[in-house]
């Protein structure tokens, strides 16, 4: 493309190669002979800010407060009330920030408070955030740590987790500069002092720099296409600055240390060795401190960016009963409708619902284990059901879930039908 015009005889002149534009105009030189003019950086300029102002004003018309983010959480989740509110109040804060941005100059600066959730596996941290991003008009990724590695190593890019909000953006890099983050098993990326891998990252520590970078708030470059970067490849430039990280992870070991450092007797995740007494691993996670969490294997300055840290608690039989049964799509609650497209009334009686429970607790998986659980259960009556004309009934009841007995299928008299 022409960028110089002749204009007398040894007289080059530069123009805009935006608008074409020469003579009066200011022009200001880029690289490889691209040309701007002081008209279209004004354009450049109103157009960003509108583009700004568009996003501001779309985040600031009905931002969800604390209260209804946390309510809208309880009617999928049970308990983990402390989590709950940590992040509603970090995500309401998260929708002032973007909606109020801050012009520079002396103002004072709101600064993100990312949250790090610490829980055994199966208490509801993917749940929560998976819960949250549903309610949420932010663009919103979850993407888990575990394949994340230091740029030379096999495995993913730390950049990758940019590329998921910007896909779940639609491709708006400047939405995606305001979207929520979710990165689940990050304790998985401590720094291991032994059983340390040479095709991932000697020391968890490369992994932690690099996550630090985009987690306080810098300008990265992403590959459009995912993967490895490549020296030539055109990148995605996005600012981190205003994008909200919430971190989750089981730090299994991690109440040991806390134990050690308070001198109380270790445990394990709530469990005694001989599986008697309980005790609760909340009031362990209550002496928190970020030294313990160094000594796990985090490096300070990335503690340091993960400044709300909540502990899930662990779910107790109670727990898993309400789970089973309450959130607005419960394990049974989906069986139920299932079941109903077959002509079916599935009935779970209440020592059934504990026994399931129960079952859960001993394999120590919390609620995650519940649905392999009814699914046991269901196999082979949901093979032999679609064969079965007319209105059925299954009652599962304490014996069939204690002893894995198929459940019957009853097919109901037309009396039987009617009073249904
Ligand atoms: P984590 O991320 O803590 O390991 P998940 O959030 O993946 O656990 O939980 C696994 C499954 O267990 C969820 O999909 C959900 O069905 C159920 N679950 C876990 N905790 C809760 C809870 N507090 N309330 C309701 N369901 C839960």
């Amino acid at each position: 493309m022409a960028r110089f015009r002749t204009s007398g005889r040894d007289h080059f002149e530069r123009i805009c190669s935006f608008c074409g534009k020469s003579a009066e105009r200011r022009i200001i030189s880029g690289p490889n002979d691209i040309f701007i003019c002081d008209e279209c950086i004004e354009m450049c300029r109103k157009m960003l800010m509108q583009e700004e102002s568009e996003i501001a004003a779309q985040f600031s018309g009905d931002i969800p407060r604390p209260k209804e983010i946390k309510e809208y959480l309880d009617s999928f989740i049970i308990g983990q009330d402390d989590a709950k509110k940590a992040l509603a109040v970090a995500v309401y804060n998260h929708y002032k920030r973007i909606a109020n941005p801050s012009k520079g100059n002396d103002e004072v600066e709101i600064e993100k408070s990312n949250v790090l959730l610490i829980g055994p596996t199966g208490t509801g941290k993917t749940l929560l955030a998976k819960t949250l991003a549903r309610k949420l008009k932010v663009p919103y990724a979850i993407v888990d740590a575990t394949t994340l590695t230091e740029a030379g190593y096999v495995g993913e890019d730390v950049e990758n987790i940019l590329l998921k909000l910007i896909q779940s953006a639609g491709g708006n890099i400047a939405a995606a500069e305001r979207g929520i983050v979710y990165i689940d098993e990050i304790d998985k990326i401590a720094r291991k002092g032994e059983n340390v891998s040479i095709t991932r990252d000697v020391s968890g520590e490369g992994v932690q720099q690099a996550l630090l970078k985009i987690i306080e708030g810098s300008v990265a470059s992403v590959p459009p296409q995912g993967g490895r970067k490549h020296p030539n490849q055109e990148m995605i430039r996005i600012d981190t600055t205003n994008i909200l990280f919430i971190c989750g992870g089981a730090f299994v070991g991690l109440d040991k240390l806390i134990s050690r450092r308070i001198d109380q007797h270790p445990l394990g995740f709530g469990h005694e060795s001989d599986g008697s007494a309980r005790k609760d691993i909340k009031e362990i996670f209550k002496h928190l401190h970020p030294d313990d969490l160094i000594k796990f294997g985090l490096i300070p300055e990335f503690i340091g960016r993960l400044p709300i840290a909540v502990c899930l608690d662990e779910l107790k039989l109670e727990d898993l009963t309400r789970i089973i049964t309450e959130p607005r799509n419960a394990i049974i609650k989906q069986y139920k409708a299932s079941m109903a497209y077959d002509d079916v009334d599935l009935e779970f009686t209440p020592d059934a619902i504990s026994a399931i429970a129960s079952t859960a607790i001993k394999q120590k998986t919390g609620a995650r284990g519940l649905r392999a659980i009814v699914e046991r259960l269901m196999t082979d009556v949901m093979f032999d059901i679609p064969s079965i004309t007319g209105r059925k009934r299954i009652i599962i009841d304490e014996e069939i879930v204690k002893r894995e007995l198929t459940p019957k299928i009853e097919r109901l008299t037309t009396a039987e039908r009617k009073t249904a």
